[in-house]
């Protein structure tokens, strides 16, 4: 499945090998859906991770969620998202994303960015963690607000078509950021760089959208393809959000309804 516009590399391989057959050997009911088509049978014991995080078994669970067993989980696995900018040298761009699923949708997730900070100086620390759970709150980030009256659009960076141009142009922005990576466009939103992630287009996957959809929700965002529909992640779905994604922190409502119908027209779900 690689090509010009869908690259795979080692560091995509190997990342969704360890988590992919760590996740297994730990919840062996789950179902895990990862980006990369590879044999999870030959991982090497190197690649296994068992350890677990404190903080998050210290937060109650939501009632909720406290009767779900584990054979109704789904866990999406983007091993690397970014990765044309990864091998352009952008690593900050690049994220790690898990998202877990339940009835359909996404209630909890992780955005790893290994490279936070990479351009910061020696005194800094390189990479974090954000994680979230519907019910529970977001972490790892701290939540800031865009700038108030201004509408900044984030969007791709390598992935741009006419419709992609004409959607951004038709809501008259007052910038727009050109990056790469659902995971990372989702922390420009959190971290109030910008107030709308807009992408009319197919390309998009699951993987990319189940764990960034989770945190956003988390914080009282709002994400769904252009035309307003939410996404499903049961492990029956349709792998590419053909429609394109929407996504914002706050005033959804604003960028929804100056999406032209021409454009969501072309976007067949
Ligand atoms: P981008 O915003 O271009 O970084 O894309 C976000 C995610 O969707 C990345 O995982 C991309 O690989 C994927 N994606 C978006 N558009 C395409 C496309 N035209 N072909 C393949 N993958 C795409
Ligand atoms: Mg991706
Ligand atoms: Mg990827």
């Amino acid at each position: 499945q690689a090509g010009p516009n869908d690259l795979q590399t080692k560091a995509d391989r190997l990342v969704q090998m360890s988590i992919c057959a760590s996740l297994a050997r730990k919840f062996p009911k789950v179902t895990i859906i990862g980006e990369e088509d590879l044999p999870t049978e030959d991982v090497t014991e190197e690649l296994i991770e068992d350890g677990h995080c404190e903080e998050i078994l210290k937060k109650p669970c939501p009632a909720q969620y406290a009767g779900i067993k584990e054979e109704e989980l789904v866990i999406w696995v983007d091993p690397l998202d970014g990765t044309k900018e990864y091998t352009e040298g952008l690593l900050d761009h690049v994220t790690v994303l898990i998202g877990i699923a339940y009835g359909g949708k996404a209630i909890a997730g992780v955005i790893n960015q290994p490279y936070y900070n990479y351009e910061a100086g020696a005194g800094a620390a390189l990479g974090r963690t954000i994680w979230g759970v519907l019910g529970i709150g977001a972490f790892g980030f701290q939540l800031t607000e865009a700038p108030a009256g201004k509408h900044i659009i984030v969007t791709t960076r390598s992935h741009s078509s006419p419709l992609v141009n004409e959607c951004i142009n038709a809501l008259n922005p007052d910038s727009v950021i050109r990056v790469g990576g659902a995971g990372n466009k989702v922390i420009q939103l959190i971290e109030g760089k910008a107030s709308a992630y807009i992408f009319a287009s197919p390309g998009c996957k699951k993987w990319d959208t189940c764990a960034p959809e989770a945190i956003l929700h988390a914080v009282g965002g709002k994400i769904t393809d252009i035309r307003g529909n939410s996404f499903q992640y049961n492990k029956e779905v349709k792998h590419m959000n053909s429609a394109g994604v929407l996504a914002t922190l706050r005033n959804y409502d604003y960028y929804a309804s100056r999406i032209p119908n021409a454009v969501k027209e072309s976007l067949v779900p």
